[in-house]
């Protein structure tokens, strides 16, 4: 295992945070006042990714794309994750289950989803299907040749920019020997589709901005075109192309942290109180000391998971771990810095209160630290037979 990371590597890694701070930074206030990023900025943004060759940077360089291993996207996200993710969903990265297009799929969704001339979103969850999302009652029903789907699909973020979304409905049941259980399938949906509507969802406390929408399906009628995998074959799209995704959340939560220590650490030496910097009172300095160490170590885990993917060792477990351990970090480090600034840790005049408020969605998107405990502790005990 190396965690060294090369002289390519080390440049993407400042590319990203060079790119983050000079074209990112400067519209997170207005992104923040507004809940709104502007179209200008958002086709800005797009076109300059495009310039320096990393939209779509996880694609392969057989589609004209980047073609970064896991390790090196994982460094891109992680740098990322210090700006805005309202801005920072136009430094494109589509889905990378759309790898699982096949025939005319591979003109209409794949190849304009990696040039920035189209947007995905994907959407599982449901307002009574979260954690168990096998629960999921949006179905499919076959029809004379079609699909027709109904339903309802919350929280899918941004569905608002999206032209086309990637969502997973019930297509029937199986029997198993612990009862019945939903087949799912995957389809491609395009905006506009009759009986296909994308509302706004609720407004939430995290990540102004950056929306979460409501979809509606009323007798959605889909041809068998449309199907993304196999009929029925949802749950093998989704653990072939999505499990890797969740590590984006924890390298996200550790680009994120780094920017919030930089502040504290900054405040520690220059505040003074009783007549010298704050830093100097070891109530202070041992706080440093600790969001520092939790953030490196988020970082080593979270490489370390990403490194396991390219080795192809297998990585559930260590996925878990990153994604658990570098969100509940986050919610840490973001909470000692205010702590740090004291009274203007909470003012709209500096962003660490906006800090806060980001980090607490972690924990619950992209599955919550309980059920990361669960994988985790579940890989343990299966190996024991339990
Ligand atoms: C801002 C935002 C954006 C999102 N974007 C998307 C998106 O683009 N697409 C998409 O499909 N989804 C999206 N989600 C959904 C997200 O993945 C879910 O919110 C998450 O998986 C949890 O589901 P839930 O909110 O329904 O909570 P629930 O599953 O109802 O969980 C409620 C509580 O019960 C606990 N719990 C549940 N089951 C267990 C268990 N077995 N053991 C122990 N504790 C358990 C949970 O940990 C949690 O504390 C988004 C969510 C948010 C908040």
């Amino acid at each position: 295992m190396q965690y060294g990371l090369n002289e390519e590597q080390e440049m993407i890694a400042s590319t990203v945070r060079s790119f983050v701070e000079n074209e990112i930074y400067p519209h997170e206030d207005l992104v923040e006042r507004t809940g709104e990023v502007p179209k200008e900025i958002a086709q800005e943004i797009k076109r300059k990714t495009l310039d320096l060759g990393f939209y779509a940077c996880n694609f392969p360089k057989s589609l004209g794309c980047a073609g970064l291993n896991h390790l090196e996207f994982a460094l891109v996200e992680r740098e990322l994750g210090r700006g805005s993710m309202a801005l920072n969903h136009f430094f494109g990265r589509p889905q990378n289950i759309l790898m699982a297009c096949t025939g005319d799929q591979i003109e209409k969704y794949l190849k304009p989803a990696v040039l920035g001339q189209k947007m995905d979103a994907l959407a599982m969850t449901e307002p009574g299907a979260g954690s168990d999302i096998r629960s999921m009652s949006c179905s499919a029903k076959q029809d004379g040749g079609d699909w027709v789907v109904n339903g309802t699909k919350h929280f899918i973020s941004g569905a608002d920019h999206a032209d086309f979304i990637i969502v997973f409905v019930a297509s029937g049941e199986i029997d198993t020997p612990k009862g019945k259980k939903k087949k799912i399938t995957s389809f491609l949906v395009d905006r506009g589709t009759p009986g296909f509507i994308i509302r706004d969802g609720y407004k939430s406390l995290s990540h102004k901005g950056y929306k979460n929408m409501i979809l509606e399906f009323t007798d959605c009628r889909l041809p068998d075109s449309q199907v993304l995998g196999a009929v029925d074959g949802g749950f093998d799209v989704m653990n072939e192309w999505l499990y890797a995704t969740r590590i984006t959340v924890a390298t996200m939560s550790v680009g994120r942290a780094r920017r919030v220590f930089d502040y504290a650490l900054d405040y520690a030496a220059n505040r003074e109180q009783f007549g010298q910097a704050i830093g100097k009172f070891q109530g202070v300095s041992f706080q440093l000391a600790d969001m520092i160490t939790e953030i490196d170590a988020a970082d080593l885990l979270t490489l370390s998971a990403a490194n396991k993917l390219d080795q192809g060792e297998p990585s559930n477990r260590d996925i878990a771990s990153a994604k658990l351990f570098a969100s509940e970090m986050l919610g840490r480090v973001t909470d000692m810095a205010i702590q740090i600034h004291g009274g203007m840790g909470l003012m709209e005049d500096l962003p660490l209160e906006r800090f806060w408020r980001d980090a607490r969605v972690e924990r619950i998107w992209d599955g919550t630290s309980e059920i990361q405990r669960h994988i985790i502790s579940r890989d343990l005990l299966r190996a024991l037979g339990a």
